[in-house]
């Protein structure tokens, strides 16, 4: 068979335009860079419950005449199974994350309702702890975005106010405009963070010593993924902690600036 024509009009390549490619070379190999350590800490992150559960299941099989025992490990193995759900979970949500497109999803998205189904999803826990998570600040503010990524973010940050703070203690989640951003402020009565962890906490997989607070089961992903989303949404995430007495954490997202200014009437308010 004879060879197939293929014709293309090729310009010469300007200087610009080889250094863009230079630049956009350098680029990709970061991202597979990065890419492949993310691989590597996944496997690393994955083999610790899973090496844990094996131990602990070898140790039923020797403890089968100690009744007690058995259902001590046997607790255990459930915990460790739950955490490696959780990973797995967030290790998905993550990578789902990362694949989407930035332009998808530019839904205007109500803060009232992510902040009530953030603390929706942590009532049962807060309750049984004796946690009061309450929501003040500013009704009726939309950001612009994709609503299950900053549903999820906001979401996490009231999951860790709860799970770093004392019994009986409150969590503040506070929603406020300033210009023409809109600001959810998550402060807790907590452990705090140390001041030179503070930049460490975003990287994914980083926990803080986790001897330190009664729950042990975090994946260190949490504030990745926060992280992850405010970026994506033109936003940025900060953090204000002082040790042993609590921690604030503020997203703050693009407002979607009144739609209804020229139709609202003047005397809407009384
Ligand atoms: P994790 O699943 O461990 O909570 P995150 O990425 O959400 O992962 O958080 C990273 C670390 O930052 C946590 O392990 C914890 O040490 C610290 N941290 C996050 N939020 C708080 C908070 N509100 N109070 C105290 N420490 C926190």
């Amino acid at each position: 068979t004879p060879p197939r024509h293929v014709t293309a009009r090729v310009a010469p390549l300007g200087t610009r335009q080889v250094l863009a490619l230079v630049e956009d070379r350098t680029r990709e190999r970061r991202v597979e860079a990065i890419r492949r350590d993310f691989v590597a800490n996944v496997s690393h992150e994955l083999k610790t419950p899973i090496g844990a559960i094996r131990l602990l299941a070898e140790a039923v099989q020797d403890a089968s005449d100690d009744p007690e025992a058995v259902e001590r490990f046997a607790g255990r193995m459930i915990t460790e199974s739950e955490r490696l759900t959780r990973l797995v979970q967030q290790i998905i949500e993550l990578s789902r994350l990362q694949s989407d497109d930035p332009n998808d999803g530019h839904e205007t998205i109500s803060l009232d309702d992510a902040v009530a189904v953030a603390i929706d999803a942590v009532a049962i826990d807060a309750q049984a702890r004796g946690l009061r998570v309450v929501a003040s600040g500013e009704h009726g503010l939309k950001v612009l975005g994709n609503r299950e990524q900053v549903t999820v973010a906001i979401g996490n940050l009231v999951a860790n106010a709860v799970n770093y703070s004392p019994d009986n203690s409150a969590v503040l989640v506070t929603v406020r405009a300033v210009d023409d951003t809109a600001e959810i402020a998550v402060t807790d009565q907590g452990i705090g963070i140390p001041a030179d962890e503070l930049e460490r906490i975003f990287e994914r997989f980083y926990r803080v010593d986790p001897a330190r607070h009664r729950s042990t089961g975090g994946t260190g992903l949490g504030l990745s993924i926060v992280k992850h989303v405010a970026a994506t949404h033109g936003g940025d995430i900060r953090v204000w902690s002082i040790e042993g007495q609590g921690s604030t954490f503020t997203l703050s997202l693009p407002r979607v600036l009144d739609e209804n200014m020229v139709s609202a009437s003047p005397n809407k308010e009384d």
